[in-house]
């Protein structure tokens, strides 16, 4: 049985090596640690060997983990799940970063509901890449209008952006769904400089961390490698 110390060692280990062969800066890819439905007891033992970056899915089970890991310091929270305009407040002031935000409704409401004690809540702007009717994302015409209306609400950063390819494609194929974010970016960086830092490309998960860095990944958003597979959701 492997715990959670050992995978995170390994998935580090994966991480560095990706970015090594990728010819990229050490420090220039996170590994943000999935928790959705682990409990916090899984979290707060990945503290304990030094990982602060979370990301969670649901906003109720978010917040009971937080609460029962009060006592730490230092946790980086990160809101990856589909968003409803009804729970914005709340994720407005719990979270640092938010990595789906795909319409203006849902970034606009962020915007008026960040505590102003707090500094600007860093999003990416989650891009549905393989066209799918089904996922939730924007799609990509859609950016420069969102990046534009976006760059001009104040307790916002823009930092990039996030997909979630289709997994069922080939290799060859999802390596061109992560270059084609990355490419997404560069453009969107040109031509709003001052829009804001957009400096991240939030892609890559437990099977294709590798093809994700390679392609220019800054956050990796890893939960099976670093928790174990997870039991369906009751
Ligand atoms: C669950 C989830 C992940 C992690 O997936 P793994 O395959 O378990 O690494 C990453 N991103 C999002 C948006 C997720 O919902």
């Amino acid at each position: 049985m492997s715990s959670i110390a050992d995978n995170l060692g390994s998935v580090t280990r994966r991480i560095q090596k990706a970015t090594l062969q990728a010819g990229r800066e050490p420090d220039s890819v996170g590994l943000l640690a999935v928790s959705k439905t682990r409990p916090a007891g899984e979290l707060r033992a990945a503290v304990a060997e030094g990982q602060l970056a979370f990301g969670e899915n649901y906003l109720q089970e978010a917040l009971e983990k937080m609460a029962e890991l009060a006592d730490l310091t230092g946790i980086d929270w990160h809101f990856i799940g589909p968003l409803q305009s009804n729970k914005t407040r709340q994720i407005a002031s719990a979270f640092s970063w938010v990595h789906s935000v795909d319409r203006l409704k849902v970034a606009r409401r962020l915007s008026e509901q960040r505590d102003t004690g707090l500094p600007p809540l860093n999003i990416c702007l989650q891009v549905n890449i393989n066209n799918e009717q089904s996922k939730s994302g924007c799609q990509p015409e859609d950016l420069p209008e969102l990046v534009h209306e976006i760059s001009q609400l104040p307790r916002l950063t823009l930092r990039g952006l996030m997909a979630i390819p289709d997994p069922e494609q080939a290799e060859p194929e999802l390596r061109a769904s992560f270059g084609k974010l990355a490419d997404t970016l560069n453009t969107l960086r040109a031509d709003y400089p001052e829009a804001g830092p957009l400096d991240t490309l939030s892609m890559g998960m437990s099977g294709d961390l590798e093809i994700a860095i390679a392609e220019g990944a800054t956050w990796v958003r890893v939960g099976t490698a670093v928790f174990g597979e997870r039991s369906p959701k009751s």
